[in-house]
């Protein structure tokens, strides 16, 4: 093959986008092979395919700050809004060294698709910043968030594109931006950002919605397929907000977490690991690594081990076909957004393993972020037994239209998910017309 026509095929893998790497394809090509299996089914509504591989809008800045020592560093920040025909953008921030505008892209693909399939009124959006926090400052992390909140500010606000935190922001940098971004305004926006602290507008049980809605979901997932939540094994890749909370609610309904992995350690105990304790080693230590309650074990070994469920709640790409063949579990729950690549999803298929998918399981945080920028609007707060109730019944609903379809159509939950979504997208699309 000459190198045009490589370019040229690497080029279709990314929906003809001449500024992505064909050499780096992935994620964001792993999100347009999802939106290529959605297209038998969307009837008429295909003439608009091509409106989800292309994000409508891509902003990339430049976030220069002074570091403590007097030098200037440049950060590489980004804010994709993927599609905004059903609302305003919604999606997280994320601070990691490996962060690019593939990612952020693919990311906010799956915020569209996820905002859709549940059935909340925003668009698909999300943001980044290519460094790593943890080798910053606190005077560092500040000047950045509050620069990179000014750069981005310009297509932000409480109707326009509202943020959240994602791996490496928290509410306390969600506090810094709503605080920048109403200096710039002239007026306190709480509405700006989602996953603030309590004293700022945020949400009662929004810290834990994200991990609520994935044991919620491994719950019905287990309904169907005869599982008992009492005595079921967990297994769980990444112990940060997802994967930690969901561990505890799971340990709480009497499943047993035999392994947890992340970026410092990977351990197991089949009798169950104490996960308050292993929180609180982690709240402590920075990492599961030498928490004395569980031993450690190669992270190959780990994707084999034998369980009702298994939780990825880390980064994307990590259940590949190799590892998707050697899956022990039952069923899959997708803490994380695009754990699992497309070649992975059809081995785990033809292996039976059930997988539920990242824009259905993980879409609790959202979901409660969407309660917090009610309450905002409205100045008026609900009781967290309030937020949980409903929490519950959009998920459950939500999983049951999803698993109807499944079932329908004989395709699995992702693609199920994926064309409840798709439809409701290019229907809007399409009754609103093209401007101008
Ligand atoms: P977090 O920063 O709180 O935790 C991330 C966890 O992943 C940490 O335990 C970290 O050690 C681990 N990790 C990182 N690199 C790893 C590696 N190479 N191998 C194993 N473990 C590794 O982030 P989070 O908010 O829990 O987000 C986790 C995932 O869930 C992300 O994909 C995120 O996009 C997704 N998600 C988060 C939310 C939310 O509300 N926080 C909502 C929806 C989806």
């Amino acid at each position: 093959m000459s190198n045009d026509n490589a370019n040229q095929s690497g080029y279709a893998k990314l929906g003809g986008l001449s500024y992505l790497n064909p050499a780096a394809p992935e994620p964001w090509a792993s999100f347009i092979e999802q939106i290529e299996r959605v297209r038998p089914y969307l009837g008429p509504l295909e003439r608009w395919i091509e409106t989800l591989k292309h994000p409508k809008r891509t902003l990339i800045v430049d976030v220069p700050i002074e570091r403590d020592d007097g030098t200037i560093a440049h950060f590489e920040g980004y804010r994709v809004q993927h599609n905004l025909s059903r609302g305003p953008g919604k999606g997280g921030i994320r601070y990691h060294p490996a962060v690019t505008l593939n990612e952020v892209m693919a990311l906010a693909g799956w915020m569209t698709v996820k905002n859709a399939a549940i059935g909340l009124p925003f668009g698909g959006a999300k943001g980044g910043i290519r460094v790593d926090p943890t080798a910053l400052s606190p005077g560092e992390l500040q000047r950045m968030t509050r620069r990179f909140t000014s750069e981005i500010g310009l297509i932000i606000g409480p109707d326009r594109d509202i943020p959240a935190p994602d791996v490496g922001t928290n509410a306390k940098i969600m506090a810094m931006m709503m605080d920048t971004f109403s200096m710039n305004r002239g007026g306190t926006a709480t509405g700006v950002v989602t996953g603030k602290p309590i004293a700022l507008g945020g949400s009662l049980g929004r810290q834990e919605a994200t991990g609520r809605g994935v044991y919620l979901c491994a719950r019905e997932a287990g309904k169907h397929q005869q599982i008992p939540m009492e005595g079921a094994r967990v297994v769980v890749q990444g112990f940060g907000n997802v994967g930690g909370i969901a561990a505890r609610l799971f340990r709480a309904a009497g499943a047993r977490v035999i392994a947890a992995a992340d970026h410092t350690a990977t351990l197991v105990n089949e009798a169950g690991i104490d996960v308050p304790a292993a929180q609180a080693w982690v709240a402590a230590n920075g990492g599961l690594a030498g928490f004395p309650g569980a031993a450690p074990i190669d992270i190959e070994d780990f994707w084999q081990l034998e369980c009702e469920y298994l939780v990825p709640a880390a980064l994307e790409g990590q259940i590949t076909p190799e590892r998707a063949a050697r899956v022990r579990a039952r069923v899959v729950v997708e803490g994380a957004n695009g754990p699992t690549t497309p070649a992975a999803d059809d081995v785990l298929r033809e292996r039976k393993v059930l997988v539920v998918p990242d824009v259905l399981a993980n879409a609790g945080g959202v979901t409660v972020s969407y309660f917090e920028w009610v309450q905002d609007f409205s100045s008026f707060f609900w009781t967290e037994d309030e937020i949980n109730a409903r929490l519950e019944r959009i998920m459950v609903s939500a999983f049951d239209a999803i698993w109807q379809v499944a079932l329908e159509k004989q395709v699995p939950l992702r693609t199920a998910a994926f064309i409840i979504a798709c439809h409701r997208v290019l229907e809007a699309r399409a009754e609103r017309g093209l401007y101008p």
